[in-house]
């Protein structure tokens, strides 16, 4: 244990505990996904910026998740993406005296790269100034226009150009005498114009009846009673277009008119699974608390409209503060992935984001906590296991890793208990693990694993018992154990500790684990589990490298 780490409440109780939960688990629930089809979604972001720790951690939500459903059979379409269309990025690009798409290629390109040196597995791309995207947005437009939901009216509000929405006089906050924006700290402007709007108020019964059948819509719940409560309040309807801009997608019937921002850009989910991937929708798509409000009630209303299937799910995360400060340009504490990748890299970043800070609440980020959970969790913990455990094995030419029932069996004391428990999992139980305590819960429980095999080694000691003659052969039997249980740690951790995983394909020297990958739907990894006495042949590394002390 590691001083200065929260732990989550529900990891603190035995390992037992989570299992008999899901012995008891109630099928009845949400499954997830009946097919083998699945589908998850990040945010569009915004490309006037390249993304930060915030992104990221939405990102890796949906790497992981993809990673584990590929290992359990599951075709998997994972969607990412930028967000073009908007005023706030047409000022950006005009403030840099740049041509308008000569800027977003520029940032799509960013994205992408910080995407792909982070390894992270998406299967798609979209930008929203594709002609795909356009011509499905219009599709849609001229659909729900002709069923009735669509129609003029005059407009005036205030609208934030930061938050690309209109604002309530409740919603802001004085500052200098003025009214701004809570999150901008700009007035906003005063637009009155002529523009097309959805009638989202003839949804709101449909969407009432929608959330109470299905409870588990939003994570976490006490987003999805924020939403129920505002939909309950009553709704009203939204202005779809924008008569001022002119950059953005033209309405199919008003070329005079464009697209708003918002409404445009939460159709990219469906335009990735236009052209042949439809089966894929619906999906799960995972997005921060400010935009929960268009996702949970704006989306589904205009999916109603247009005859589509509603998301399966809406995964919402909070905020970060970075050591306990707001995280903005101006204070110069924006926390860049690839940085962070860069100085620690990517196992001990997701290690840390996943271990100390809960998927949908607000979070602090602390480079402290991050440091030393790489040292004292990932480097003395499992760094060390399997660095002791390969190199013991190694030297006493020992060429098999075997689950021998007997030390099985000596893990049922109460120290090494938990041990025994992730032992005694099967892929379909990791995976119901996974879709109702979800990654955070996945991961502690095991770095539990990694604590018990420590003990384990601890209380064994086989590097004395291989010393005598009379105990030699069990020594030998702790080890095929030991490397029998490093199998199993590193199977599990495949999804979120690759770059370690990679290396331990290597140290083991086994052909099939070596065939197991995250990135393509397979069976090897399946088959890599199931086996119960394997070959190695082993080449010892080091896993962490200790970091150069900052100066
Ligand atoms: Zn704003």
């Amino acid at each position: 244990m590691i001083n200065g780490l929260k732990r989550i409440d529900n990891v603190n109780c035995a390992c037992n505990f989570a299992l008999n939960q899901l012995y008891n688990y109630d099928f009845t629930m949400i499954i997830w996904s009946m097919s083998k089809k699945f589908f998850i979604t990040t945010p569009i972001y915004y490309s006037n910026d390249i993304p930060h720790v915030g992104h990221m951690y939405s990102s890796l939500i949906c790497d992981i998740f993809s990673r584990y459903k590929r290992l359990f059979g599951y075709d998997v379409k994972f969607s990412t993406g930028v967000d073009e269309n908007s005023q706030k990025v047409v000022q950006k690009a005009i403030e840099h005296e740049m041509d308008i798409m000569d800027y977003l290629d520029m940032y799509a390109q960013k994205h992408k790269e910080t995407w792909d040196n982070l390894d992270m597995s998406y299967t798609d791309f979209i930008r929203t100034t594709s002609e795909k995207h356009k011509a499905f947005v219009q599709q849609v437009l001229q659909k729900t226009y002709d069923r009735g939901d669509i129609y003029q009216g005059e407009y005036e509000g205030l609208y934030c150009v930061g938050c690309e929405s209109f604002k309530k006089e409740t919603d802001l906050i004085e500052k200098d005498g003025k009214l701004v924006c809570p999150d901008h700290l700009k007035e906003p402007e005063r637009i009155k114009e002529k523009n097309w709007f959805f009638k989202l108020s003839k949804y709101q019964d449909q969407l009432v009846k929608f959330y109470e059948n299905n409870p588990g819509f939003i994570s976490p719940h006490f987003r999805f009673n924020e939403v129920i409560a505002f939909v309950k309040w009553g709704l009203e309807d939204f202005s779809i277009s924008r008569e001022t801009n002119k950059f953005g997608i033209p309405l199919p019937f008003d070329e005079s008119q464009v697209t708003y921002v918002r409404y445009d850009a939460l159709l990219n989910y469906l335009t990735v699974c236009q052209g042949g991937d439809e089966e894929f929708w619906p999906g799960i798509h995972v997005l921060g608390k400010d935009i929960a409000r268009f996702h949970a009630i704006y989306w589904p209303a205009m999916l109603l409209s247009a005859g589509y299937q509603l998301p399966q799910k809406e995964i919402v995360t909070g905020f970060f503060t970075v050591d306990g400060q707001k995280m903005s340009k101006s204070l110069g504490n924006t926390v860049k992935p690839l940085e962070l990748v860069e100085k620690y890299g990517r196992d001990a970043a997701v290690f840390y984001l996943f271990y100390d800070l809960v998927i949908g609440s607000d979070g602090d980020f602390s480079y402290a906590r991050l440091e030393a959970s790489r040292e004292s969790m990932l480097s003395a913990g499992w760094g060390n296991l399997v660095s002791r455990v390969s190199k013991l094995a190694d030297k006493n030419d020992i060429s098999l890793g075997k689950k021998h029932l007997e030390c099985f069996d000596l893990c049922k004391d109460d120290e090494e208990e938990c041990l025994q428990d992730i032992l005694s999992l099967t892929p379909v139980m990791i995976e119901e693990l996974l879709e109702t305590k979800w990654i955070n819960y996945v991961l502690q429980l095991w770095y539990r694993g990694v604590q018990a095999a420590n003990t384990y080694m601890q209380n064994q000691e086989p590097w004395v018992k291989l010393k005598s003659p009379e105990s030699a052969q069990e020594g030998r039997q702790h080890l095929e154990f030991l490397l029998y249980v490093v199998k199993q740690l590193a199977l599990i951790s495949a999804p979120f500790l690759t770059e370690w995983f990679a290396k331990i394909q290597t140290i083991l020297g086994n052909d099939l684990i070596a065939k197991v990958s995250t990135r393509e739907t397979n069976e090897h990894w399946r088959q890599a589990w199931d086996l119960e006495e394997f070959d190695v042949t082993l080449a010892p590394d080091i896993l962490y490298q200790k970091l150069e002390p900052s100066v």
